[in-house]
């Protein structure tokens, strides 16, 4: 790509990087992202709302809606777009009609995350000037280049030979693992042919791009609340149901499940709370936990597991248990061909093409919903990697991306997508 385009994506990548919001709050990012889709002149153009059916999962609180809508103007955010997102239904898509040929989706996320960045001397954006201006909010993921290439390639695609429809989405709340579900029925992916999803990062050099990624584990919440009966600590402990002896009991348990002969699977406890003195045997106690798997069903098992366990844990105590598990995000499969077509489009330029990127990742990613989804209708999807040379691991306050890869990713997916509209 050449060099104007590739500053103005990393000119934008930081503007995001210095401004990051929250899933379901992406107000300003929205409204940066629709400034530079406008100037390339898609043919269609859906923002916040339009991009969603209406039920979604994790809607934001009113004050968080609020306060975010505060800041957002503090920032300079178009006042159009922020009408379209302001109820929290947020993100864009942009649409190509490129004439007869097949419908290309490429999915990319924008959403920050809910952590400090570091303004440690060695971490670039601190040094640059562009570090997070906001506490306990930083792009520690990478999605603020994410967003970048989105715009990159969807501007090389429209000056490109691609026949076909072409469809960017900038999609919210992956951090949330709720920002695809609601694109799931919203009448934009039935059409599509193929999808392609995109991460860069990955603990990995510059370069090294995996064309298919499959490792992502399956995942879902789980809430417990234990509810006994108080008594005197001290004159008839015999009188009361300690709830939070039951959640102990649970916990110990969750990490006992027997491990699955067909791969890997997780458990965390990750919140607790309950009781209200030392002196009174506590009445209700409750607890905040996932579990994963590397197949939806070897989650399942886990969690049919992990559901017994807390009955089971409550009984024990003379206590009742209210278990409640999420929405989670399933793991998904590539397809061949269209792995293929990335790998070929890679090789074209200066990368090292890793067909199998182990199980390095180990992480959770809701793009799947919108693979199966595609797939389910007779498409094909593919979750493509690019590493980025990060100093410190995901989600650290250290994180940054090598931004070599905007260029690199861009060229490589307009590559990619173009070959999809010839292979027809
Ligand atoms: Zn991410």
């Amino acid at each position: 790509m050449n060099a104007k385009s590739q500053s103005r994506l990393i000119e934008l990548r930081r503007d995001l990087h210095e401004r990051p919001e929250i899933g379901w709050r992406e107000f300003y990012t929205t409204g940066r992202i629709v400034e530079e889709l406008e100037a390339i002149g898609p043919d269609e153009l859906y923002v916040g709302r339009e991009v969603h059916r209406e039920e979604r999962l994790r809607p934001p609180t009113d004050d968080q809606l609020e306060s975010a809508r505060e800041r957002a103007r503090e920032t300079g955010v178009d006042e159009n777009v922020l009408s379209k997102v302001e109820d929290g239904y947020t993100g864009a898509l942009a649409v190509l009609r490129k004439g007869e040929g097949p419908t290309v989706l490429l999915r990319v996320d924008i959403d920050g995350l809910p952590q400090s960045e570091s303004d440690d001397p060695d971490h670039l954006p601190a040094v640059e000037g562009f570090g997070s201006r906001y506490e306990e909010r930083m792009h520690a993921c990478g999605h603020d280049a994410h967003a970048a290439i989105g715009v990159g390639v969807l501007e090389a695609v429209k000056e490109s030979d691609f026949a076909g429809t072409f469809k960017v989405l900038f999609q919210p709340a992956e951090e949330l693992g709720a920002g695809a579900a609601s694109v799931v029925g919203s009448g934009h992916l039935e059409d599509v042919d193929s999808l392609l999803a995109v991460h860069v990062g990955l603990d990995v050099e510059t370069g090294v791009v995996y064309p298919g990624i499959e490792s992502f584990l399956a995942v879902n919440g789980f809430e417990a609340t234990f509810e006994g009966s108080p008594a005197h600590a001290g004159n008839s402990p015999h009188e009361g149901a300690n709830a939070v002896q039951a959640l102990s009991t649970a916990v110990g348990n969750l990490y006992a499940i027997p491990r699955h002969g067909d791969g890997a699977t997780r458990i965390n406890v990750g919140e607790i709370e309950g009781g209200t003195a030392t002196n009174i045997v506590p009445e209700s106690a409750s607890l905040r936990g996932e579990v994963r798997g590397t197949t939806t069903e070897l989650r399942e098992y886990v969690a049919d597991h992990a559901e017994r366990t807390l009955r089971s844990a409550a009984e024990l105590h003379g206590c009742d248990v209210d278990v409640e598990f999420g929405d989670g995000t399933p793991s998904c499969e590539c397809d061949d061909a269209l792995v293929d077509v990335v790998s070929a489009a890679a090789s074209g330029h200066d990368t090292t093409v890793t067909p199998d990127e182990g199980d390095a990742l180990g992480g959770s990613e809701d793009a799947t919903r919108l693979m199966r989804a595609v797939q389910r209708n007779g498409g094909d999807a593919t979750y493509v990697g690019f590493g980025s040379s990060n100093p410190t691991g995901h989600h650290t306050a250290t994180f940054d991306v090598d931004e070599a890869v905007i260029p690199l990713a861009v060229d490589v997916l307009t590559d990619a997508i173009r070959s999809v509209s010839t292979a027809e």
